[in-house]
């Protein structure tokens, strides 16, 4: 089967793999038809973060299952499936709470190689989510819809109900990438009615404001905490979303809320301390961490995408084919693309 690899920072390649394969009884294999490429995977790909060479790639998939373990139950050969990146066994504390992201059964064997023509999937009598009908019966914006479910539009509205969100509040989303944009879409569905998106590219504007936003800041650091004090007469947001995961922009979230709000953060800390005393003075909440993908598709998005209340599938502003991985990358990488959609099979 071919997969994506990574080669050396800045190389990808398609390499032919033996076939994907049941090895556990909770284990089923996928038939890829749409997967993508996340901006968490730049990290690596710019060097940023390690990576072993030669490694199969990628978090986030649509498919058909093809085989499953003989513990799985709930899909069956020939179902349309989400594949999440989290991959929650169902039973354990964590998913039982809704936190799939966290699930203590973890095991080391990392599921890798959603940029693929095949995968194995763990956990797959729960943690897969079942979409109805198979491809044939969607369109092609549906099935990008769908795709986001795997992680971004998950991520987005994981970040939104972190930061407790209801109706009525004011919002800031820090953060104008694939998942900012889905923070964007999670605060309206969630009722926010002033939706302020910080960004400073004119096509992911455009985007923010299709998808909700109200009101955009272009400027950073201090120069955003004015800005968003002179939008709300000086009291700051109910609820932030920090969807960058950069020490200025946790910084400026916590300082853009207003006393007593919430920042939901879902961008992965790039700095391994923070100073958290400033959220005292303000009683700003902090949480946040790893998306509830299978549980908050489950409870929510699937429906909301299937009814055509929220179209997540608009972040993909270009489509590849599996041999073209190494420009699907460079379009991301050079920011000409917001997420750059790999059509795999039909
Ligand atoms: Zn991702
Ligand atoms: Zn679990």
């Amino acid at each position: 089967m071919k997969t994506a690899v990574f080669i050396e920072p800045g190389k990808m390649s398609v390499q032919d793999l033996p076939k994907a394969q049941v090895k556990q009884p909770t284990d089923a294999v996928l038939k890829i038809v749409r997967a993508c490429v996340c901006g968490s995977d730049l990290w690596w790909y710019r060097g940023i973060s390690k990576r072993q060479a030669n490694s199969p790639v990628g978090h986030e998939a649509i498919g058909i299952v093809e085989s499953v373990g003989s513990a799985v139950t709930n899909v069956k050969p020939g179902d349309f499936v989400i594949a999440p990146f989290t991959h929650g066994c169902g039973h354990c504390a964590a998913c039982l709470a809704g936190f799939d992201g966290d699930c203590m059964n973890k095991t080391d064997d990392e599921i890798v190689g959603y940029q693929g023509e095949y995968l194995r999937f763990k956990n797959a009598n729960w943690a897969l989510v079942k979409i109805p009908g198979q491809p044939a019966d969607y369109t092609d914006a549906q099935l990008n819809d769908l795709l986001t479910l795997s992680d971004v539009m998950a991520t987005g509205y994981h970040a939104a109900t972190s930061a407790e969100v209801k109706a009525g509040d004011t919002v800031v989303v820090m953060g104008d990438g694939a998942v900012g944009l889905c923070g964007v879409i999670a605060a309206k569905l969630l009722g926010a009615t002033r939706i302020i998106a910080m960004s400073r590219h004119a096509d992911r504007q455009a985007l923010a404001k299709e998808f909700g936003a109200t009101d955009i800041i272009a400027e950073r650091g201090d120069e955003a905490v004015q800005k968003v004090g002179e939008l709300t007469a000086g009291a700051g947001a109910d609820a932030v979303l920090e969807c960058v995961g950069t020490e200025l922009s946790v910084d400026t979230a916590i300082k853009v809320g207003r006393p007593g709000a919430v920042v939901g953060r879902v961008g992965v800390p790039q700095k391994t301390e923070m100073n958290t005393n400033n959220l005292f003075w303000r009683n700003i909440g902090l949480r946040g961490g790893i998306a509830s993908v299978t549980t908050d598709d489950r409870q929510v998005l699937l429906d909301a995408v299937l009814k055509g209340e929220i179209h997540p599938g608009k972040v993909f502003t270009q489509r590849f084919e599996l041999d073209e991985i190494q420009a699907a990358y460079e379009a991301m990488g050079q920011r000409r693309a917001i997420k750059s959609l790999l059509v795999i099979s039909e």
